[in-house]
C-alpha cells in the first residue's frame, strides 16, 4: 500500500461538499473531519433534515444540531421559481406587483450526514417540543 502524502491536495468537506487549501484537516462550518479527494465527499450520502423560510428557526435548529454534537450544514438559497401563471397575473396589476416583487423568498436548508439522520430527526423533535412548551407558558 503506497500512502502519498500531497501537501498541495484540495481536501473536500463530505457534508457541505467545500473545497479546502492545504492545511486544513476540518471543515470550519461543519466541524468534520475533511477527506482527500472529491469522489470521496460526493460519494457520502448526505440527507435534508429541515428545510423551510424562517430564517430564525433555521438559526435556532443549526444551534440545537450544534449543542448536540450533530454536524450540520446551512444553506440558504433564493427561491427562483419560473414565473407561475399566478404570479405573472399578479405583477401585471400595480398593486401586487410591488407586493410580488418585494418579496424574493429565501429557502433554507439543513443538511447532515445520512447515518447522523436518526439523531438528527431526533433532536429536531427535540427542539419542536421544546418550543412547543416555551410558548405555552
Ligand atoms: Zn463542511
Amino acid at each position: 500500500m503506497v500512502v502519498c502524502v500531497d501537501f498541495h491536495a484540495i481536501m473536500y468537506c463530505p457534508l457541505c461538499k467545500a473545497e479546502y487549501r492545504q492545511g486544513v484537516s476540518n471543515c470550519s462550518d461543519c466541524q468534520i473531519p475533511l477527506v482527500h479527494s472529491q469522489e470521496e465527499a460526493a460519494a457520502v450520502p448526505v440527507a435534508t433534515v429541515w428545510e423551510g423560510g424562517h430564517r430564525r428557526i433555521f438559526e435556532l435548529i443549526l444551534q440545537a444540531f450544534g449543542s448536540a454534537g450533530i454536524p450540520s450544514h446551512g444553506a440558504e438559497s433564493l427561491e427562483r421559481r419560473p414565473s407561475s401563471w399566478i404570479h405573472t397575473f399578479l405583477s401585471v396589476l400595480p398593486i401586487f406587483s410591488a407586493f410580488v416583487k418585494s418579496r424574493p423568498l429565501t429557502h433554507f436548508s439543513v443538511l447532515v450526514l445520512e447515518t447522523d439522520l436518526p439523531r438528527a430527526q431526533s433532536a429536531l423533535s427535540q427542539f419542536y417540543e421544546a418550543r412547543a412548551a416555551n410558548t405555552k407558558t
